[in-house]
């Protein structure tokens, strides 16, 4: 399934009007096609402006939503980037296209193989997928200039804050699950963390210990 040039031009113009306008954001958005990443039933309605459901009981999130935290992420090309939460790949596969280096985690080894396989066919290779479990980060690659979780912590995982580095970002959904959660932006500065709230958002839970699949 490829993007028709109508589907397309309506999907950008859904993120710009929802508030995403960083160009580099939009440019990799509009390269990196969401239908290759949303399987079965649900494929054809892989360009609008929804979150859907992948393998595993998880979700791929909506657009706007990926567009906005990657925009506050504010990659930069030499960036290595942590994201925590690799579900479908799309988010990472986004990243791909503005930093150096991408390490993504998932608890579900299924969801990791599947996406791997998915940046394969699109040639992509700055991606590095692993299993575990992502609360605890990923040390042997720490620090990061970059940390992206896409699932809802109660508060920031203590052992990713210390893997970033100064003057890095995190951008996190933090909140109970199933209630209303904030996307938080976290700057680390000299002296400690800076803390911004962007909006409110919904993100499945972020969980201990690997899952089943
Ligand atoms: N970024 C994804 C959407 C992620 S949905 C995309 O673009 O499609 C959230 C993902 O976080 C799920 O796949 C879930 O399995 C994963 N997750 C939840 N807790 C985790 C943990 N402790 N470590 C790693 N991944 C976790």
């Amino acid at each position: 399934m490829t993007m028709n040039p109508e589907a397309q031009m309506q999907f950008l113009y859904t993120l710009r009007s929802k508030g995403v306008t960083d160009g580099r954001t939009l440019q990799a958005m509009e390269k990196i096609d969401r239908g290759v990443f949303v399987k079965g039933l649900f494929a054809t309605r892989a360009y609008e402006d929804m979150p859907l459901p992948i393998a595993c009981g998880q979700t791929i999130s909506q657009p706007s939503v990926v567009g906005l935290m990657t925009q506050a992420l504010n990659v930069q090309p030499r960036d290595k980037v942590l994201e925590v939460g690799t579900g479908s790949g799309y988010q990472a596969a986004i990243l791909s296209q503005l930093a150096r280096r991408v390490y993504t985690v998932d608890r579900y080894l299924r969801l990791v193989r599947e996406a791997q396989l998915v940046f394969d066919s699109l040639g992509i290779v700055n991606i590095t997928a692993m299993a575990i479990d992502g609360s605890y980060g990923l040390p042997d690659q720490a620090p990061f200039d970059r940390i992206l979780v896409t699932a809802a912590a109660e508060d920031p995982p203590g052992p990713l804050l210390a893997q970033l580095k100064t003057g890095g970002i995190m951008v996190l959904p933090v909140g109970q699950s199933d209630t209303v959660q904030s996307l938080i932006k976290v700057t680390r500065t000299e002296t400690g963390f800076d803390y911004e709230e962007l909006r409110s958002v919904r993100f499945v839970p972020l969980v201990e210990g690997m899952g089943q699949e």
